[in-house]
Parts: C-alpha cells; sequence; structure tokens
C-alpha cells in the first residue's frame, strides 16, 4: 500500500534485558484504564515460549502465498491473561489480610513463561522478543474490515483504526498474524499501538523507544538513506522483519540474537550456535545466517580498532541519535 513516507523501527535483540520498561512506558500511556487493562500494545516476550497471546503464531492470519486473506481465530481474554488486582486495601491498609494476593487465582498471564527458554544446561538458551503493531506496508487488519475504519496515514504510514468508523466485528483482530489489534469490550471497537503519533508529530520518539533502557530501539523513515533504519535494514541487511511469511510486509525489523557456541559433553566449546539458528529463521527468515555473520564480522573490526559504521549505529553512543524523525 502506497504511502508517501513510511516510519519504521529497528530493535537490537543482542541488548535486550527484559525489564519491561517499554511495556510499562505504552501501559501507562495508552493502556491501563477505559477496556484496555488487558491489553498491551508493546510487550517482551521471552522466546521460545508461546508469546502474547498464548500461542499467537499458532492462531495464523496474514495472507496465503496467492495473497488472499487467511482468517483465523480470535484469541480469548484467557490467552490474553485476565488482568488481576490485589488485596491493597486488607492487606495494608485494614490489616485484615496477613498477605498480599491476587483477587483471583491467576492461571496465565503476559509473560507467565519468563526466562523458560528452551534446552537443558549447560546449553539452554532465551531471549527476550519485544513486539508491537508491525505498521505494515500490506497489514492484514486493513483488508480484512469491511467498514473501511482501518488506514494508512499518506505522511507517515502508521496504521490507525477510525473510532468513528469502527463497528466492532473484530475481522482485524482475527486477520492480524502477530495479533496486535485488539477489542475494547467496554466500547465495542477495535485498539491498536499508534507509533504514539501524538509524539511523532512533535518529533519524539514512541514512549516505549524513548524510555528504552537498553536503548535497543531506532526510530526513522525508511527512504532516509542518512539515517540508521536505511543503515540497519537495506545497506546492511542486519534488521529483518518477524515472520515475513506472513504476507504483512513489516515495518518493524529486528536485529537478530548473536550466541555463544554450544558445550559438549566435557565441557568443550562445540562450532555451533546455542540459539539454534533453524529456530532463528522460523522467526525471522532465510537472512539469518548472513545479518549474524555480517555483525560477528563487523564487531570483530571494531575489537581491532578499525571503522565500523554498523558497530557505531548498533551501540548507539547517544539516545537521541537514534531517532531520526524528519
Ligand atoms: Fe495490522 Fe497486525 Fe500489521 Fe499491525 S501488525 S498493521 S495490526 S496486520
Ligand atoms: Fe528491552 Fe528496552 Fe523494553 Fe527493556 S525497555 S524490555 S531493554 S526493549
Amino acid at each position: 500500500m502506497a504511502v508517501k513516507r513510511q516510519i519504521s523501527m529497528v530493535l537490537d535483540l543482542n541488548k535486550c534485558i527484559g525489564c519491561q520498561t517499554c511495556t510499562s512506558a505504552c501501559k501507562l500511556m495508552w493502556t491501563n484504564r477505559n477496556g484496555r487493562e488487558y491489553m498491551y500494545w508493546n510487550n517482551v516476550e521471552t522466546m521460545p515460549g508461546p508469546g502474547y497471546p498464548r500461542d499467537y503464531q499458532k492462531m495464523g492470519g496474514g495472507f496465503d502465498e496467492e495473497g488472499a486473506l487467511k482468517l483465523s481465530r480470535q484469541p480469548t481474554l484467557e490467552d490474553y491473561g485476565i488482568p488481576w488486582e490485589y488485596n491493597y486495601d486488607d492487606a495494608l491498609m485494614a490489616g485484615t489480610d496477613p498477605w498480599l494476593r491476587p483477587n483471583v487465582k491467576p492461571t496465565w498471564g503476559p509473560n507467565w513463561n519468563e526466562d523458560e527458554g528452551e534446552g537443558e544446561y549447560p546449553n539452554s538458551y532465551y531471549f527476550y522478543l519485544p513486539r508491537l503493531c508491525n505498521h505494515c506496508a500490506n497489514p492484514a487488519c486493513l483488508a480484512a474490515c469491511s467498514r473501511n475504519a482501518i488506514y494508512k496515514r499518506q505522511e507517515d504510514g502508521i496504521v490507525l483504526v477510525d473510532q468513528e468508523r469502527c463497528r466492532g466485528y473484530r475481522y482485524c483482530v482475527n486477520a492480524c498474524p502477530y495479533k496486535k489489534v485488539y477489542f475494547n469490550e467496554e466500547i465495542s471497537k477495535s485498539e491498536k499501538c499508534i507509533f504514539c503519533y501524538p509524539r511523532i508529530e512533535k518529533g519524539l520518539a514512541t514512549a516505549c523507544a524513548r524510555q528504552c533502557v537498553g536503548r535497543i530501539r531506532w526510530i526513522g523513515y525508511r527512504d532516509d538513506e542518512e539515517g540508521p533504519i536505511h543503515t540497519l535494514v537495506e545497506k546492511y541487511k542486519v534488521a529483518l522483519p518477524l515472520h515475513p511469511e506472513w504476507g504483512t510486509q513489516p515495518n518493524v525489523f529486528y536485529v537478530p540474537p548473536s550466541s555463544p557456541s554450544k558445550f559438549g559433553p566435557n565441557g568443550e566449546e562445540l562450532d555451533e550456535p546455542r540459539v539454534p539458528l533453524k529456530y532463528l529463521e522460523s522467526l525471522f527468515g532465510s537472512g539469518v545466517k548472513d545479518a549474524l555473520e555480517t555483525v560477528r564480522r563487523e564487531r570483530q573490526a571494531k575489537r581491532e580498532g578499525r571503522e565500523s559504521e554498523l558497530m557505531d549505529t548498533l551501540i548507539g553512543f547517544k539516545h537521541a541519535e537514534m531517532f531520526k524523525l524528519s
């Protein structure tokens, strides 16, 4: 879908520490009230793992090879995790309950499987995957909406739900394979990440990127050949979309995690990465091997005191320089 400009984000998974500061920033700003309590427009999940909502990668959606929409099932509230409160008043104020406890018995929630990952010690592994709406070039949510309520802004390609037009049919919730559109039962309308457009319009980075403790996020426009997005996505090809096979053409890209070597039975280092390449390729496609090799080569160059534009970009010496918003 052609737009005049497309805003984009790159996230370096080597730098994410899973602190959830981005999640908190987004939630406080947009989703802690008015029927959005269960929503996480930005979430950070442990991989390998079921993700959020639970097992969303198995739900379907997106497009098939002929470009036809693949509808899928809608996640249940249990798949998202029913938000719970704590007995703060009884435990902390009145003192009528000696224990601070949830007001329901939780059975699932975002990050239920945090830090579990896969494999056996000493070859166990996991990494963090922050996720938000990809503001796709070919949005399945938009294609599925029979009310034409979802649109891409011409000036920056941000995908928005027109709240006046939305009737809450939820075709978008089904169609998005990333499950990044949510249904607000209080107002019977769909809602999603708005890429903090009121901030973008003032030249400010999104809340998730601005607050990111690990400085893992860059924001810029795809057509800016001097900007970090072009450097990471087009020039060095080290940033890749999540599940490109789903056909929505995401505008959020990830530098895949580098991995230490596996250990053999006698503690010797094997010539095999601990995070299996096949697993990373199942997430980020066939460009993973080259991306990892490029980062390894440039890191080595920097270690040896040689110049590396790529490593200077990835380090992000000054946070403000990671955002190029004009
Ligand atoms: Fe739509 Fe989902 Fe793409 Fe966001 S990630 S633009 S909600 S299809
Ligand atoms: Fe990762 Fe940054 Fe979010 Fe922390 S704030 S979880 S480092 S993306």
